[in-house]
């Protein structure tokens, strides 16, 4: 049947595939409602489609998400199917603007899968940063953590197949089950809400495992609303604020009027001067990496790796203590 809803062929092209992520996880695009043009047309609230050339939307649209008028992207919806380790879970459920419906452990039986990290994320503590990871930690380290993994999660897995089996409610069943175990739901969120979120969890700051499911998100994001999409990264995701004193450092090095803007006569800032003119060292650190041009990720999905709906139930289901007997 042909929908009079807005739809997009290349949002149609993955509606409903289910990407892989991590080792057991994934993400599928269960549905969307919404186009660029719907945030067009709620911002101008009268357009009909088809009445704008797509320049013109992407000027407005590029114009709202600048100066912040959100509510626009408000009317794009979009939900998501989605499996990850309970730690993931523990970080995502924070962004409480999002409807969530979560798989219960109470109800049904928990697929024994568990989160193994790769080699190449079993990293060392970092010093620089007290939330996150430094160099890969030596080869024989992993191998020992893999081992004491696989004995937690086999004493684990197997005290919840014997409390089940013995008719132990499920609810209680379940309580020992470690945060590496995966759970799933479905998560339903506005363009708004969805974009913030990805800035926090797209960004090299976030951990390494949400940030995965952040980056294939953003490639679903990309092919429903390429033109917001492409506003966001320009002005949230590589995008910088500037301090008072940030500007100020940058009104002695440039010189701006009618003209345009040059660079001012031998004017340079040493790290001491930067930090005279008011920043701290942190700010410093902060200014110089805000002022290198910044990488530009495309967050494309590799489509090659989509898998059915059937696919991921089955393995799911084959996870299931007494699957097949
Ligand atoms: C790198 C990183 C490290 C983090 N570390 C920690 C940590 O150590 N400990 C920890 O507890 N959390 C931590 N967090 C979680 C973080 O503090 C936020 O809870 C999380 O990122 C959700 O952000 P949010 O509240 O902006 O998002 P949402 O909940 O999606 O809210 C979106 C926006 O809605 C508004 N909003 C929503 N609810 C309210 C409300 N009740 N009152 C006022 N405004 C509201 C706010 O403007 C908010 O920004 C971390 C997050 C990141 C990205």
């Amino acid at each position: 049947m042909e929908t009079k809803r807005p739809t997009v062929p290349a949002a149609e092209e993955i509606l409903g595939g289910y990407f892989p992520v991590l080792d057991h996880g994934f993400v599928a695009l269960v549905d969307y409602m919404g186009t660029d043009e719907d945030v067009e047309r709620a911002a101008r609230v009268s357009y009909g489609y088809g009445t704008r050339k797509v320049s013109q939307t992407r000027g407005l649209i590029r114009y709202l998400r600048r100066h912040r008028h959100t509510t626009p992207s408000e009317m794009v919806e979009f939900k998501f199917h989605c499996a990850m380790p309970m730690f993931v879970a523990r970080q995502w459920i924070r962004h409480r603007t999002a409807s969530v419906n979560e798989y219960s452990g109470r109800y049904s039986l928990m697929p024994l899968l568990f989160y193994r990290p790769r080699p190449e994320h079993f990293a060392l503590q970092s010093t620089a940063n007290n939330q996150g990871r430094a160099d890969p930690a030596p080869e024989e380290l992993y191998r020992e953590a893999v081992a004491r993994w696989e004995r937690l999660r086999a004493m684990a897995g197997e005290g919840y197949t014997w409390m089940v089996g013995h008719e132990i409610a499920r609810e209680i069943a379940r309580i020992d089950l470690p945060l590496s175990t995966y759970t799933q739901w479905y998560w339903k969120i506005d363009l708004h809400n969805l974009l913030h979120f990805l800035a926090l969890r797209a960004d090299p700051h976030a951990q390494y495992e949400i940030r995965v499911y952040a980056e294939v998100i953003a490639g679903m994001v990309k092919r429903v609303v390429p033109l917001s999409f492409e506003a966001w990264v320009d002005y949230d995701l590589t995008g910088r604020r500037m301090s008072r004193v940030e500007l100020e450092v940058l009104a002695r090095l440039l010189q701006v009027d009618e003209a345009g803007v040059r660079a001012r006569d031998g004017a340079s800032f040493s790290i001491e001067e930067l930090k005279a003119a008011g920043l701290s060292g942190r700010e410093v650190r902060e200014l110089l990496d805000k002022l290198h041009p910044p990488t530009i990720p495309d967050f494309e999905l590799d489509l090659s790796r989509m898998r059915t709906a059937e696919e991921v139930a089955r393995e799911m289901y084959e996870a299931v203590p007494g699957a097949f007997e």
